[in-house]
């Protein structure tokens, strides 16, 4: 099968992008809702709406092409991903996906094709979450899992509240143009680990995504002068944490079988040199691929906090911040994604995904499937995030071939 897929076309289209927070050090600086961000939007839009495709926004800011079919009472085939980056973050993370999306949709107009069901492109707001907490928010108001007026009141680090921001950059929708139902959905994205590259593998097939929890501890303690006070009568937030966060560690090797523990943000009241910290807060980010053992990790870091608090005499608080279930995509969404891999005779492999991607959310309500290409060195969320084209336009192939198979059904 001649896909049409033109890798030329395909990175002047990133070229073109990346005019809208492009660092010195050739990243991407383009937080949800920032100019750049707004740069983006609207050059994707009138690129869209070049490619014949019907814009559409909604009431959080997600922004769709659709493409007709030959009968439009079929539900769409979506393809999907994101265009915002985490502060000072890549050109491919999210940017792939949507790119992708909008390549396949040139070909089938290059190539003539009308599918029997509408083809549907959907770019999501505020994936990364790093301005607005937390992620995924776009697709997530569509699963239901976030009020889009509680959405609406999140600030940034700046007090400046998500709705505002919408509003301002001329994104907030109409509710009724939201995504509800979709016949599948096809995520392309790059992997952000390095499996792929190490096992010169071309594909990575996903038959999920793993599961994580997110928990916000909160350590009190007595803030008392550095000097004067000794050792042993001291009821020290920082030491605690310190302890508590290498015990989280270990954590990990115990429940084992892929399990991850990450402690990415410490805050410590006051932030002096001569004050012994009064509280320390720190996130504990825990991941697996089953929910059981998710469970049963947050089980004993729980247990840990509390043993280590009274034996210190600190007061602990642990708020269950956020979770996401661990996903099984459905069996015949993988196999229309292997089988479009094979076909094409790519050395691919199957796995599953370690970080969150819009498609979490989207796998809730629409059969879904995703695709990895290789990420060089394994890098992600930095500026030095790279991928190959020749490696893209593989993985914007094999999307190619899965729309047209899902869209023909
Ligand atoms: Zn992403």
């Amino acid at each position: 099968m001649k896909s049409g897929i033109d890798r030329e076309r395909l990175k002047k289209s990133f070229e073109e992008l990346e005019k809208y927070g492009l660092t010195d050090r050739g990243g991407i600086n383009r937080p949800a809702l920032s100019d750049m961000d707004k740069g983006a939007r609207d050059t994707f839009c009138k690129w869209m709406k070049e490619a014949g495709l019907k814009v559409r926004i909604d009431d959080v800011g997600n922004y769709y092409g659709r493409r007709d079919g030959l009968d439009n009472n079929f539900l769409p085939v979506v393809m999907g991903s994101h265009l915002d980056t985490v502060y000072y973050g890549g050109r491919f993370d999210g940017i792939t996906g949507v790119q992708a999306a909008l390549e396949v949709v040139r070909s089938l107009n290059d190539n003539g094709i009308t599918t029997k069901r509408p083809v549907e492109i959907c770019v999501f707001t505020n994936e990364e979450g790093t301005r607005f907490e937390p992620s995924m928010l776009g697709s997530g108001v569509l699963a239901g899992e976030f009020d889009i007026d509680s959405v609406y009141e999140i600030e940034d680090m700046d007090g400046i509240k998500f709705g505002e921001e919408l509003e301002r950059i001329g994104y907030k929708g109409d509710k009724k143009n939201r995504l509800t139902q979709a016949d599948t959905y096809l995520e392309l994205h790059v992997e952000q680990g390095p499996v792929l590259e190490k096992e010169n593998m071309e594909i990575g097939v996903l038959k999920g995504i793993r599961g994580m929890v997110h928990l916000e501890v909160t350590i009190t303690g007595v803030k008392d002068h550095a000097g004067p006070s000794p050792m042993e009568y001291r009821r020290d937030a920082m030491m605690g944490a310190a302890n508590m966060i290498a015990e989280i560690e270990k954590v990990a090797y115990e429940v084992g079988d892929g399990t991850t523990t990450t402690v990415g943000k410490v805050k410590t009241i006051p932030a002096s040199s001569n004050v012994i910290p009064k509280e320390v807060r720190f996130s504990v980010d825990i991941r697996n691929e089953e929910d059981s053992l998710i469970d049963l990790a947050v089980k004993k870091i729980k247990e840990l906090i509390i043993k280590i608090s009274k034996e210190r005499g600190l007061a602990y608080n642990i708020e269950d911040f956020w979770r996401v279930d661990a996903i099984h995509f459905p069996q015949k969404m993988v196999n229309v994604v292997e089988g479009s891999a094979k076909e094409r005779k790519y050395k691919y492999k199957m796995m599953v995904s370690g970080a969150g991607h819009d498609a979490s959310y989207i796998s809730m309500f629409v059969p879904t499937a995703m695709i990895f290409v290789p990420s060089i060195g394994g890098l992600s969320h930095c500026e030095e995030e790279f991928s190959e084209f020749s490696d893209i336009e593989k993985g914007v192939n094999v999307l190619y071939d899965s729309v047209l198979k899902c869209a023909n059904r």
